[in-house]
């Protein structure tokens, strides 16, 4: 029954949803202390200080880097960013957080007022960013079971604390409730992850925790203004699981209000196994923090001259360069789109054409979209692909030296090998005759000694040609240019007559 009272949902409600996410900055050290940040697989509590553990009587520093990757996000969001920031202390206690608070920016963010636009499957749309402020992340609480001692000690459940997160450099960015679909909010993410990548400010990894992704979600009767009571959802560790947490959440709203239940502020987390959300902890409960301005450091102050250097810093953004690729290059959206979400096929790209073997660019990119990308497609790393390489087998293909099939089987060997690809092709004698004095010459002997295929062709039946060609493939070993061939001798057949 509660199933049946959400068919239909999508048709009678609209949802909102505004996305919180924290990304870890790409930085050596912590955000206020000298600690190395390469936490990876290192062991509990190796990574840590008196200052990220929170001791008494210490100071922390700001750490440039950090701040640099916020103001690096902010321009590439088109955000505002502020000439003079400060520190605020938010307070709360949790056994992840030595101090008892967590230096973070509250009343005045880095960067505010952004957006980033982005393709969906029902064209570009744009979201507006509230804020990119600057924050340090926490320790992890690890809940494990000891097993029972042969003493006789029973097994129990322990929390266990591993401060090498604490202190690590954490970038939030808040957008505005502008999102009505799953879809636009999984593309968010990605289009913002991608941007954390091409500027450096963050590896963005969901799956190790670098970026996580939180949704508001509400819905409301379509053509009403006023907003419903949200919900926010989070531990999504897949751009996929985002989407389907929001739809889930979309549809489990739906069933609650035609069932005639209120819904409270709450946050639900997302189970993958059950591909559900289940409360985690109703919002009501949530703490005061207590904001006030962090008294052990001074105000962020960011000079013109600073501001703009990070600005010319820039890297192109990957808008600008799907739109590059489209109009001065000819690629189609499609794959200008491939290419730059993809670093690896991005550089592989970029280098080819620099290799200016004369190629077509978009040539080049269905070799990078097509085999180069079916290729490397689950492995680790881009092959042993050289850019260079890459663009004089293009160059070969565009000339009729190579065949197709031929330039394809050269092109794995490469990848696999790294040898160039001019070796491949002499080792495999695959060059292909496209020189018309030498292709003449074999179509002449293969009509000389095929009397009743030409006959054939002269009574009509074209299907002779086919036959010719064949002859001549065989008498080059498969080298000769099949096109060329082919008119060739349709040419010489034709004109005879
Ligand atoms: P909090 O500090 O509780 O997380 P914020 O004001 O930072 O609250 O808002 C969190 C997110 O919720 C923002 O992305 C905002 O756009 C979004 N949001 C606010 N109201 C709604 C709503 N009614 N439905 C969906 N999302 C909302
Ligand atoms: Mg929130
Ligand atoms: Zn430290």
């Amino acid at each position: 029954m509660a199933a049946e009272a959400g068919t239909g949902a999508l048709e009678r409600y609209e949802a909102v949803i505004g996305i919180e996410i924290h990304c870890q900055l790409r930085t050596a050290s912590k955000m206020f202390c000298g600690c190395s940040t390469e936490i990876d697989g290192a062991a509990p509590n190796s990574h840590c200080c008196p200052v990220c553990l929170g001791l008494p009587g210490v100071l922390p520093t700001i750490n440039k880097s950090a701040v640099e990757c916020v103001i690096a996000t902010g321009f590439a969001i088109e955000a505002a960013i502020a000439p003079t920031t400060r520190w605020d202390r938010k307070n709360y206690f949790y056994p992840d957080l030595p101090k008892g608070y967590q230096i973070s920016q509250y009343q005045l963010p880095l960067a505010s007022n952004g957006r980033l636009t982005f393709e969906t499957s029902e064209g570009p749309f744009t979201v507006r960013i509230n804020r990119a402020h600057l924050e340090e992340d926490t320790g992890r609480l690890i809940h494990a079971e000891l097993d029972a001692s042969p003493g006789g000690r029973p097994a129990r459940r322990v929390s266990l604390i591993d401060f090498n997160r604490s202190g690590m450099p954490l970038m939030e960015i808040v957008t505005e409730p502008d999102i009505r679909t799953a879809e636009q909010a999984r593309r968010y993410a990605e289009e913002l992850r991608l941007l954390m990548r091409t500027i450096g400010a963050s590896d963005a990894e969901m799956e190790n925790g670098q970026m996580r992704v939180e949704a508001n979600v509400s819905i409301r009767p379509r053509g009403r203004e006023e907003f419903g009571t949200r919900i926010e959802v989070k531990n999504m560790n897949s751009m996929r699981s985002v989407e389907r947490a929001i739809d889930f959440e979309i549809q489990r709203q739906a069933v609650a209000i035609d069932a005639g239940r209120t819904i409270r502020m709450e946050t639900r987390g997302w189970d993958e196994a059950r591909q559900e959300t289940y409360l985690m902890r109703p919002k009501e409960a949530e703490n005061e923090y207590r904001y006030f301005p962090e008294p052990d450091l001074p105000p962020l102050v960011a000079p013109p001259e600073w501001l703009a250097e990070i600005k010319a810093r820039l890297p192109e953004l990957p808008a600008a360069r799907r739109n590059r690729y489209g109009t001065d290059l000819g690629l189609s959206a499609y794959d200008a789109a491939v290419i730059v979400n993809d670093a690896a096929a991005t550089a592989l790209f970029e280098g080819a054409l620099a290799a200016d073997t004369g190629a077509p660019a978009k040539l080049i990119a269905n070799w990078v979209t097509g085999e180069y990308m079916r290729l490397v497609k689950g492995k680790a790393g881009a092959g042993k692909v050289n850019a260079g390489e890459l663009a004089a087998l293009a160059k070969l293909v565009a000339d009729g030296a190579i065949s197709g099939t031929n330039a394809k089987e050269v092109f794995a060997e490469h990848l696999d090998t790294g040898e160039p690809v001019a070796r491949i092709i002499e080792k495999h004698g695959y060059r292909q005759i496209s020189d018309a004095g030498a292709l003449g010459a074999a179509v002449e002997q293969v009509l000389a000694a095929n009397p009743a295929a030409v006959a054939d062709y002269r009574a009509g039946r074209d299907a002779a040609v086919g036959f010719l060609v064949g002859q001549v493939m065989k008498a080059t070993r498969g080298q000769a240019n099949a096109t060329m061939v082919q008119a060739a001798l349709r040419e010489r057949l034709d004109r005879a007559e």
